[in-house]
């Protein structure tokens, strides 16, 4: 059974992404497009326009070519979306990177991406230096100054006409974030002008941004939620957003106070931080209206519990990298919200669900793996036929690797997860990179990583290590601290006699996640 949204399809329109999203800067003029939560510092819709412009012929002056990729590097700031449009509008490819990567992480994605050019802050610029060291990036550029790096501003200073470049929206690339999908290590999904084109016109049924909106810009703007969201959707919308540069409670509360923040995007953790956190009854949060959770589950009482306290509207969102990235989304009307519902499928994509071993479809409320058809669907992996093949089948179905089930109303509901995957706040981390990592150890003869269930972070990840010499579980953790960013570090570790695998040789995943689902259940 094919499941369609109830919207009719609309055509989408096949233009380069940065004309649709600047197409009515000119019309919002002096209003506000971003300030920095910070400092304060506004630029207006007629200053995004004309810095995207210089930014652009800035490049071009400099020997930019289309398809040319540049790396941005950076926590959000007011620069990001400038940078990403004016690539866009050159008709080159941003692949955006968690800026807590390590210096060898990033170095993975420059040479992976083949990046020529790489945008970074001051704070990041020492890492940024060392990984482009090991890649082919020619210029690195920071948004700011430090002593010996290339200003972002000299691109500004450019007074020469912008090139007229072709773009083939169905065809070229725009953006390029990393996703492991369902397996292996993290590849690079190529977007193209008319994936993200597409996603922000299915966006405008169902989330009613508008220029009377103020949002706050705090999902990372290197993620697809964030990247499609804040760079494309909100500006398109002409509403203004308050840009923060990493989540803070307090600051995040100060700022919605202050400017009035009228709808907020956010993962799990945050809106469990504004259900419980005391200190949330300090602010006045009544201008916020609606909260928009996507990137991980939502629980329905958490839910409940925080949209009692704030009197706004929560709905859920779902999506993927790979889908740039919305899927299914609730629409802003709280009386046609499901409870622990992602909503219904948007307009222009269909959805099946299928049984995981026959592939058969299924009908409602049977659960079986989730598969997506539309023009959001990324196209293919970077330079990997075989792992874009593994999850886009011959019909133009897209496999998620997502269990799920559709009631008799069209909604779907997201229940679990078959693909290899650990989401940390919201974070993506594939197991099989961290599993290198462990291999890596000394005293490691094999090793496994999974999710954990977490109360506030949803999943952390956990690895099962056989030993082949002396070694504990706090060295091994602290090993693989010093190795991997942040959000990437195994928070739990089991040593153990083996792991379990088919005949194969494949790691038996989904044996040892049903287990450690139960022991954390049980304690
Ligand atoms: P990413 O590529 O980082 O956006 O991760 C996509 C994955 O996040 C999906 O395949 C799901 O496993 C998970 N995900 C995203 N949104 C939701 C949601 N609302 N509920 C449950 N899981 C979600």
């Amino acid at each position: 059974m094919i499941f369609r949204s109830t919207e009719p399809n609309i055509s989408i329109p096949e233009q380069p992404i940065t004309e649709i999203v600047l197409q009515r800067a000119v019309e919002f003029a002096d209003k506000p497009a971003m300030i920095d939560g910070l400092t304060g510092r506004t630029i207006t819709y007629n200053s995004l326009f004309n810095s995207i412009n210089k930014v652009a012929a800035g490049f071009a002056a400099r020997g930019f070519c289309k398809g040319d990729v540049v790396a941005i590097y950076s926590p959000n700031c007011l620069e990001y979306p400038i940078a990403f449009q004016a690539i866009a509008s050159l008709g080159g490819v941003c692949s955006t990177a968690n800026p807590s990567y390590t210096a060898s992480e990033l170095a993975y994605q420059l040479n992976d991406a083949g990046a020529k050019y790489l945008l970074t802050v001051p704070s990041l610029y020492e890492r940024a230096l060392e990984a482009a060291s090991q890649s082919k990036v020619e210029s690195v550029f920071v948004f700011g100054n430090i002593e010996g790096a290339i200003p972002f501003s000299v691109l500004l200073e450019n007074c020469d006409d912008l090139p007229k470049v072709e773009i083939n929206p169905k065809e070229d690339a725009v953006a390029l974030p990393y996703s492991s999908g369902t397996t292996g290590l993290p590849k690079g999904v190529t977007l193209t002008h008319h994936n993200l084109a597409a996603n922000v016109y299915q966006l405008t049924s169902r989330e009613l941004i508008s220029s009377a909106d103020t949002i706050i810009g705090i999902l990372p703007f290197f993620h697809s939620y964030g990247l499609q969201i804040f760079l494309n959707y909100s500006l398109y919308c002409g509403a203004t957003i308050v840009v923060m540069p990493q989540f803070d409670l307090e600051t995040f509360l100060r700022l919605v106070e202050k400017y009035k923040i009228t709808r907020a995007h956010l993962v799990p953790p945050i809106v469990l931080a504004l259900a419980k956190q005391p200190i949330v009854d300090k602010y006045d949060l009544s201008s916020l209206k609606i909260i928009t959770c996507g990137a991980a589950p939502l629980g329905n009482e958490l839910t409940l519990e925080c949209e009692q306290r704030l009197n706004c509207v929560i709905k859920q969102a779902y999506g993927l990298t790979e889908t740039s990235p919305i899927t299914h989304i609730n629409p802003d009307e709280r009386e046609k919200i499901k409870p622990g519902s992602v909503g219904r499928c948007i307009r222009n994509t269909e959805c099946q669900i299928v049984d995981i071993e026959t592939e058969k479809p299924l009908g409602c409320h049977e659960q079986g793996e989730l598969w997506i058809r539309g023009p959001q669907v990324m196209k293919g992996y970077l330079n990997n036929p075989e792992a874009t093949a593994k999850v886009i089948d011959a019909d133009g179905w897209f496999h998620t690797g997502d269990i799920a089930y559709v009631d008799e109303d069209g909604y779907f509901y997201i229940v679990d997860r078959i693909k290899e995957l650990i989401k940390y706040n919201g974070y993506p981390i594939a197991p099989a990179e961290l599993e290198a990592v462990l291999l890596s150890h000394p005293a490691i003869a094999d090793a496994a990583v999974i999710p954990s269930p977490h109360p506030s972070s949803g999943e952390v990840p956990k690895g099962f290590v056989v030993l082949k010499n002396e070694a504990t579980t706090e060295e091994i953790m602290e090993f693989v601290a010093g190795l991997v960013a942040p959000h990437k570090r195994i928070r739990r570790l089991e040593i153990v006699d083996k792991i379990p695998k088919s005949a194969s040789g494949k790691i038996l995943r989904r044996l040892l996640v049903q287990r450690e689902i139960a022991n954390v259940r049980e304690k």
